[in-house]
This record gives structure tokens, C-alpha cells and sequence, in this order.
């Protein structure tokens, strides 16, 4: 048997448990930030009009970057949910 008393090896499996919970969404995260532009997007798909490129779908949804009021949107897919492109607002004068 292991010599770690059974509390603290609860509290280090609940740890390790929130650390793979925070490093997913991390994950996430990073992948949203690095999504191209609605440009970029339609030239890495060759498309005129923006379509889902995993399901063609042209229903889309977007939601904020970091919160639900960000003006920075990420757009993903209504149908399969496939991150697709960001749209970065203009910067806002002062
Ligand atoms: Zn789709």
C-alpha cells in the first residue's frame, strides 16, 4: 500500500481532475483566438459565400470570445457547431 494518506490523495485527484477541466478550455480557448477572419476563412475554403466546411450548412451562430458581450464574435456552425471564423470589430476610436 501506498504510504500518502487517503485525504490527500482525494485532494490531489480533485486537483488533477480541475487542472485537465482548466487545460480543455484552455485548449479551447487558444483554438478560438486562432481562428482566421471571415476573409482569411473564405479563401482557406475557396468560397465565395460562407458555408460550414464540414456539413455546408449556412446557418451560423456566434457567440462573445471571452464572454457572452464581447464585441470580438466567434462564429461556429448552428448545425454541427464547427468553430468557423472570428469577427474582430474596428477598432473604436478613443
Ligand atoms: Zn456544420
Amino acid at each position: 500500500m501506498s504510504s500518502v494518506p487517503l485525504p490527500i490523495l482525494f485532494i490531489m485527484a480533485v486537483f488533477f481532475t480541475f487542472w485537465l477541466i482548466l487545460r480543455k478550455f484552455h485548449r479551447l480557448e487558444q483554438k478560438k483566438r486562432a481562428l482566421p477572419d471571415l476573409a482569411g476563412y473564405l479563401d482557406a475554403n475557396k468560397q465565395a459565400e460562407a458555408r460550414c466546411s464540414a456539413c455546408d450548412c449556412t446557418e451560423f451562430k456566434d457567440e462573445g470570445l471571452s464572454h457572452g458581450k464581447d464585441a470580438r464574435r466567434i462564429i461556429s456552425c448552428a448545425r454541427c457547431n464547427t468553430l468557423l471564423y472570428r469577427f474582430d470589430p474596428p477598432e473604436q476610436p478613443g
